[in-house]
């Protein structure tokens, strides 16, 4: 592990201010691991102990005040600061009630410990968990190398990998809450550190491997997230979130689903179906969205549309399993919402 300064960030501001001037242009440009925020750690220790980012110095944004709270007003939305634990976000009463299906992602997300340290800012920027992407042995697609461990060695260990979009990088994201967000037409708020605001939908924030193996966010070093917030419910919604993990707890996804449906009685109006731990990024599936809409909500129907959202799916050689799996979580949940 190498040596690194500490600095507590006392503002956005301040933070911005720190990434901007602590270290120079060059250094940035020949890698982003100069200086790193740290909210949560959970993450970013992690890296720094596997090797992976060698940072000058850590930015504790973590006791920024303000960055901690969550407001909700029935016309504008939800707003979630950065800095908000999935915690705080499983037990609150507002999110139960109007986003079921993030409260159901929180809740079932790693332990309790992990998710009382754990900030919604981090959640969303932490880096996969590929065993070869986190090992520095292995030089991999993301990490500048010529191949891909999991899919390509005659033993490559892919069961947990994807089964979309897996045409480069065959990782998967590590964030289950993002399958939620997603669903829910999030938006994520950041700055850079020129003080520009910039708001993304959830739907770009995400960078998929195909469009840019470097990156799995468009977030850059020298910007910070403040907030995600979301549309205020509209009449009539009705939302579900299901995940498996390998265990019941102490685990991420092996694969998810969140689902937000526009309802008329028995009828899907329009549905947002998005899947985590399918594709290197959240998933998508206009395929079942389209299935689902204006159709009745019953099992011949939720199974038809659990079968579109698999048919681009290329399984790699140890993960066909995941195929019937996500059949059977999707139409579960979209019977969950009738
Ligand atoms: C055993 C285990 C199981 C887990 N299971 C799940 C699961 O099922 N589902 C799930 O979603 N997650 C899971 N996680 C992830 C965990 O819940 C944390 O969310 C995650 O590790 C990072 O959160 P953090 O606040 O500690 O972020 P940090 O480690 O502080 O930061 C992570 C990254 O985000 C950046 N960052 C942090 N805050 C900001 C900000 N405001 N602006 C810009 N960049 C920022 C950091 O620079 C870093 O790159 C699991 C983790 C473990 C160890």
């Amino acid at each position: 592990m190498n040596k690194f300064s500490w600095y507590e960030a006392k503002s956005i501001e301040d933070a911005l201010q720190q990434v901007n001037t602590t270290v120079s242009e060059e250094v940035y440009q020949s890698s982003n691991e100069a200086a790193i925020f740290k909210s949560g750690g959970i993450d970013v220790f992690d890296l720094v102990k596997e090797g992976l980012i060698k940072p000058q110095k850590i930015i504790n944004i973590r006791n920024i005040p303000g960055l901690d709270k969550i407001s909700y007003d029935r016309k504008e939305g939800l707003s979630i600061g950065a800095n908000v634990t999935l915690a705080e976000m499983a037990s609150n009463e507002v999110i139960k009630e109007n986003y079921l299906a993030l409260h159901q992602a929180v809740s079932h997300a790693a332990t309790p410990q992990l998710r009382n340290m754990s900030t919604l800012g981090g959640n969303i920027a932490q880096r996969n968990r590929c065993w070869y992407f986190r090992s520095v042995d292995h030089d991999c697609f993301r990490k500048a190398g010529d191949r891909c461990f999991a899919r390509h060695s005659e033993n490559g260990e892919n069961e947990n990998h994807a089964i979309l979009d897996n045409g480069s990088c065959v990782s998967v994201h590590a964030s289950s809450i993002s399958t939620a967000l997603m669903a829910f037409n999030a938006t994520v708020v950041f700055f850079n550190d020129k003080g520009k605001k910039k708001e993304v939908l959830m739907d770009d924030f995400f960078v998929s491997a195909s469009q840019d193996i470097s990156m799995e966010t468009i977030l850059q070093a020298k910007e910070m997230i403040t907030n995600i917030t979301l549309p205020a419910p509209e009449k009539n919604t009705k939302s579900f979130y299901m995940k498996q993990g390998a265990r019941e707890s102490y685990d991420w996804s092996i694969g998810d689903v969140a689902i937000v449906m526009k309802v008329s009685g028995n009828t899907c109006k329009s549905a947002s179906i998005v899947l985590g731990s399918a594709a290197p990024v959240p998933y998508r599936s206009n395929e079942a969205q389209q299935a689902m809409e204006n159709t009745t909500i019953n099992s011949d129907n939720a199974l038809k549309a659990a079968k579109a959202a698999m048919s681009k799916a290329r399984p790699l050689s140890k993960n066909g399993y995941k195929v019937p799996l996500f059949v059977s979580i999707i139409k579960q949940a979209i019977l969950e919402i009738s």
